[in-house]
């Protein structure tokens, strides 16, 4: 079997949460979901295919990626992985969730789980290569899949990429990350962003605005 990747526009920011699977093994990667509705909608995906989530992966902590980590630690596993350096990212969410409007936002216990560079995750037969992508978050990581596609985050987006005016955000280091580790990766890599459409490692290498910086 292949890996079969479904994706979740959540919460007012449109995060794209991802639910990847190979057979019943599955991760979910970035859980924005806030609202019941939501919710449901990604325990209806899960139950009607019958997936069993081995973990939550997180890119980075910023709040429209965790909004959901609760519900999933709760409803599926708390087996969860996130790059230290984002710890400080997720302790930061609780603070101003108010101010963004999530006055229902419930504060998860952080990950149990490290993430390093060049790690190698492996869930029953679903397979990634993490690497490391600090520039629009300080412990921003991407979750490579042999079959061709990236789960990039907020890093590349179609035809732009991550802000890098939050705290821990640098310009010059997500021009590196882009450069030095999605640009390296095959052309025809299907990259999946943290908001908006996929698009490929190949389109953005000749045409994406970060080119101009
Ligand atoms: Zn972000």
């Amino acid at each position: 079997m292949s890996a079969i990747i479904q994706a979740f526009s959540f919460n007012g920011f449109q995060e794209n949460t991802y639910v990847v699977s190979d057979g019943r093994d599955a991760v979910i990667i970035d859980p924005g979901c806030y609202i019941k509705e939501e919710q449901n909608m990604l325990k209806a995906y899960i139950e009607e295919n019958a997936l069993k989530v081995h973990a939550i992966l997180f890119t980075h902590a910023h709040i429209d990626h965790i909004l959901g980590a609760q519900f999933c630690f709760e409803h599926f596993t708390k087996n969860s992985f996130l790059h230290p350096l984002d710890v400080p990212t997720w302790e930061a969410v609780e603070r101003y969730a108010a101010v963004y409007g999530f006055h229902a936002f419930v504060a998860a216990e952080l990950p149990n789980n490290t993430l390093q560079d060049q790690q190698k995750l492996e869930f029953g037969k679903l397979a990634f290569q993490v690497y490391f992508t600090p520039g629009h978050a300080p412990g921003h990581v991407i979750f490579y899949h042999s079959d061709g596609f990236v789960i990039n985050g907020d890093v590349l987006f179609k035809g732009s990429f991550g802000r890098v005016d939050l705290p821990g955000g640098d310009l010059q280091t997500l021009k590196n990350s882009i450069h030095n580790i999605l640009f390296q990766l095959p052309e025809d890599t299907v990259v999946y962003c943290g908001h908006g459409p996929a698009t490929t490692i190949g389109q953005e290498k000749y045409t994406n605005y970060i080119l101009q910086f």
